[in-house]
This record gives C-alpha cells, sequence and structure tokens, in this order.
C-alpha cells in the first residue's frame, strides 16, 4: 500500500509503500517515554520501499538495556517523530511513526509487543466518557 505523509509542522515530508499487514504497537517503557503516551505505533517498512521527499530528520541515538543502539529520526523543528531503525547488517527496516501518515485511518494495528509494560487501562479505554472535539 503506498502512503505518504509529514511530520506536523510540514518541512519533512516522505512517501512509503507499506504491508499493512506489518502494523504495530510496542507498549515498552522507551516507547512510552519517547513518545510522552502509553504506547508507539509503527509500521516496519523496509529501506528500499522509503523515500524522504523533503527536509532532513534529526537522529537520537537510544541505547537499549541489552546494549542495541537504535536511530530515532525526528523532526528538529516541530519535534515529531518520523521512524526509527537498528544497526544491523543487511537490509535495514524503518519502523514508520503511523500517526504521521495521511492515510492513518487504514493502518490498524496487527499485533502488539511489550505487553507486560502496557499501561492497566488500555482495556477499559471504550468504556471512558468521550467527547468529539476538546
Ligand atoms: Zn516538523
Ligand atoms: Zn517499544
Amino acid at each position: 500500500m503506498k502512503i505518504d505523509g509529514s511530520c506536523h509542522c510540514g518541512s519533512i515530508r516522505y512517501e512509503a509503500e507499506v504491508d499493512p499487514a506489518r502494523v504495530y504497537i510496542c507498549h515498552c517503557t522507551d516507547c512510552q517515554s519517547i513518545t510522552g503516551s502509553a504506547f508507539r505505533w509503527a509500521v516496519s517498512v523496509a529501506e528500499d520501499d522509503f523515500t524522504i521527499l523533503s527536509g532532513k530528520p534529526k537522529t537520537y541515538l537510544k541505547t537499549s538495556d541489552g546494549g542495541a543502539t537504535s536511530h530515532q529520526l525526528f523532526c528538529p523543528d516541530c519535534a515529531s517523530p518520523l521512524y526509527a531503525y537498528s544497526e544491523t547488517e543487511g537490509p535495514r527496516f524503518f519502523n514508520l511513526r503511523v500517526g504521521t501518515a495521511r492515510q492513518r485511518a487504514d493502518l490498524t494495528p496487527k499485533s502488539q509487543y511489550w505487553c507486560r509494560s502496557s499501561q492497566n487501562w488500555i482495556d477499559i479505554l471504550g468504556a471512558t466518557k468521550g467527547h468529539d472535539t476538546q
């Protein structure tokens, strides 16, 4: 599926070819602190299927508890997280942040990771009071 997107301020724009079956959310504590939210929503995409159309993201190097380094790319102007990748041999995969994609409504998560650190209100979210706008 062809998608395109941008950071919130619009200075960084991209397009990608993604498989909707590879959309996931991650409840790990690193994703919680980097997103400032309860979980990360992402889709894994081959490096060759991802193109930056404009702008230049900034990189934050994250080191995991196990010592692995990942490159976390974000917009230096508006701070939107855009994608991340790990140092690996062979072809790279980018974990694209789905909230930046124009087609995000069609990219429903198919799997969840690090459920052991998920917030305990996730399963009751549908029962909380909703407002159509702020
Ligand atoms: Zn931006
Ligand atoms: Zn995570």
